[in-house]
């Protein structure tokens, strides 16, 4: 009763979704740095991202770890690739508590569901407990991706956001506005691409996100918005407004979801 009380005095957001999941790379933190995490950058993102959540949203957040750890790149090096993977992990549990203490500094509620056990500083993911802390008003992080080596954050996001339902899944970018048909930032003749199904980005090897996070959106008919991370995009993304690149694909009844 409480909690259903609690969800109704909740504000109803404007825009057209109710429960998103937004996806912040690693990078998304490190700001102008090669590596780590830039505070200032954290901070800005914190202030937009509990600002947007106070108008009613319901935000599910997943973090990446790219900024401090990539198995891929620390195997290539040499490093045994799972072992590796899991420091990418707990890189992005690191990364979540930064951003779960600068969010509430602002006054937002969040828990961190970590994926690996991390007793002490976040739950273990449980997919109800989710959904209720959604439902009373919290914003939930989701840390240490699937949890399992070989995997990526990306993956963890699109498999989060169909578990707890979410509408839509927002990518926010470090260094591009949405989705070219090459690498906006070594070929200048890349064309940017406003809309595209799931199957395009997968069939042209666009980099979105990886193949196993598309092709489980496409499969579920999860819509992914594709936008720069810069200052108030987040805002204007759920407030409806036209940002980036949408990658959807039509139902047999002609809508795009
Ligand atoms: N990782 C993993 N399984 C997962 C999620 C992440 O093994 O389910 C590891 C992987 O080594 C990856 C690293 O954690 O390179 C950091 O995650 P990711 O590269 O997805 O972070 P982002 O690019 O979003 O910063």
């Amino acid at each position: 009763m409480a909690t259903s009380l609690q969800r109704e005095s909740r504000p109803v957001p404007a825009g057209p979704f109710r429960r998103v999941l937004l996806k912040l790379s690693g990078e998304a933190l490190s700001g102008e740095r090669d590596y780590g995490i830039a505070q200032e950058r954290v901070e800005a993102l914190a202030s937009e991202i509990a600002g947007v959540h106070a108008e009613g949203l319901e935000l599910a957040l997943v973090v990446g770890g790219g900024n401090i750890m990539r198995g891929l790149e620390a195997a290539a090096a040499g490093m045994d690739r799972a072992t590796a993977d899991y420091a990418g992990m707990l890189a992005s549990v690191l990364n979540s508590l930064t951003v779960q203490d600068a969010l509430e500094r602002r006054g937002a509620q969040t828990r961190i569901q970590s994926a690996i056990t991390v007793a002490e500083v976040a739950e273990p993911y449980i997919r109800r407990r989710a959904v209720r802390h959604l439902e009373k008003g919290r914003i939930v992080i989701f840390a240490a991706g699937t949890g399992n080596p070989f995997f990526t954050t990306d993956t963890a996001a699109a498999l989060r956001a169909l578990e707890i339902g979410a509408q839509v899944i927002l990518m926010a970018k470090n260094e591009v506005d949405g989705v070219y048909d090459g690498d906006p930032n070594a070929d200048p003749k890349a064309v940017f691409l406003p809309e595209l199904t799931h199957l395009e980005a997968i069939e042209r090897g666009l980099k979105v996100m990886d193949t196993t996070a598309l092709s489980l959106c496409m499969d579920n008919h999860l819509p992914i918005h594709v936008f720069a991370l810069t200052d108030g995009n987040i805002r204007r993304v759920v407030g409806g407004e036209r940002v980036g690149t949408i990658i959807s694909t039509p139902t047999e009844t002609g809508a795009s979801t």
